[in-house]
């Protein structure tokens, strides 16, 4: 398996791009580590086929280069690149049978019988096939031809990286969870270096060692699940991730603290160092799991902000609760056991959890 360079790497569809709006990808300089899980997530439209094409070999970058394990492949067709390739809907032969389906990729390669023949009883076995290896392909349901696809993707051993684009598509609701589950065991167990385009946050998040946020053509933060979730490096990311999406509130930073609606909150030292002097329009982030709701007899003391609960929502295991002061809208998530009360309360905003964001941060 390689690892990925992504140098310099640009493209636009257009023959003569006049700005960055004409370009969907724009300037990307990324390593991509061997054995790793990188899933790109993204909304509709933010480069992540592009991306992908560009790494298998569909595409050619109008600039830079693709490296694998140091190796310039830019110029190489698919084929030429030994990858593996796992579309939404099942490439499979349909007249042969499911053993013969895993095989092909191997057989195809010219691989000993005695290795095929453990190769896909080892895979079809991750995958619950071993019951169907002598079935043709054609009576499966479209579940099972897609699970059939990526036991093909995943069958040999030797490919430089294995590439899906969003693979569960098709798949059944119960059985995404399932498959996801087992992709990352095979993962776990033979590490290759997996590529994986989804716009499911959840997808990533489950598949993913390390997740590639993108936005606009560009990546705008890289990091593992925990990462994006605790510390998201751009507001995008910080909303496209979460379920409800982190709060962002309009402030402006005062006599050590941000202000938002005339009510302080405190900044630590090093959050006061890394905003410096920044002018220009800020933004308070803090996600609906950090900020804390306490209930309006609270004693409201230094770092308390008296609210109105203007809603909650019981979604079984937790809720969620709408507060609100002046202009300001912040959803809570509050824990099954904690009751909620009454249509006023008292919110905190632990200083670790609350992030402000400025120029290149935002959303563009
Ligand atoms: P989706 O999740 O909808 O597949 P994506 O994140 O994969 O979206 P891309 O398909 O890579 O995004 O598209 C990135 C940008 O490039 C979009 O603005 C899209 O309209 C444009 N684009 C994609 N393919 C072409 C093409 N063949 N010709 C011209 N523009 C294209």
């Amino acid at each position: 398996m390689a690892r990925i360079d992504l140098k310099n790497l640009a493209h636009s569809y257009f023959p003569d791009p006049r700005g960055d709006d004409d370009y969907a990808l724009r300037r990307m300089e990324h390593v991509w580590e061997d054995g790793g899980a990188y899933a790109l997530l993204g909304p509709s439209g933010c480069g992540k086929t592009t991306l992908l094409n560009i790494i298998s070999g569909l595409l050619t970058p109008s600039h830079g280069q693709v490296l694998f394990d140091g190796k310039d492949v830019t110029g190489l067709a698919p084929e030429q690149r030994n990858i593996a390739q796992v579309f939404q809907f099942p490439v499979i032969y349909d007249t042969m049978t499911v053993f013969d389906n895993l095989a092909f990729p191997l057989r195809n390669r010219g691989i000993a019988e005695t290795q095929v023949k453990s190769r896909v009883h080892e895979i079809a076995g991750m995958l619950d096939l071993t019951g169907k290896l002598k079935q043709k392909a054609r009576g499966l349901g479209a579940d099972e031809k897609q699970t059939i696809s990526l036991g093909r993707g995943l069958v040999r051993d030797d490919v430089s990286a294995i590439l899906f684009d969003e693979p569960l598509t098709v798949i059944d609701p119960h059985l995404k969870w399932v498959l996801r589950r087992k992709l990352k065991e095979i993962h776990n167990k033979l590490r290759p270096t997996m590529v994986y385009v989804t716009h499911d946050q959840i997808e990533a998040l489950t598949f993913a060692d390390k997740v590639v946020v993108m936005y606009g053509g560009k990546v705008v933060q890289l990091g593992t699940p925990q990462e994006l979730f605790e510390n998201p490096a751009h507001t995008f990311v910080g909303y496209f991730i979460g379920s409800p999406g982190m709060n962002f509130m309009p402030c402006n930073i005062d006599a050590g603290a941000a202000w938002v609606d005339g009510q302080r909150i405190a900044l630590s030292d090093t959050q006061m160092t890394a905003l410096g002097k920044a002018t220009g329009k800020l933004e308070l982030g803090i996600r609906p799991e950090f900020v804390r709701l306490e209930g309006e007899t609270a004693v409201v003391g230094d770092d308390g902000i008296p609210v109105n609960i203007v809603k909650v929502e019981d979604l079984g295991q937790f809720k969620i609760a709408t507060t609100r002061f002046g202009n300001a809208e912040l959803k809570v998530k509050v824990g099954e056991d904690q009751q909620i009360s009454g249509q006023n309360g008292i919110l905190r905003f632990p200083q670790q959890w609350t992030k402000i964001y400025a120029d290149s941060q935002l959303v563009a």
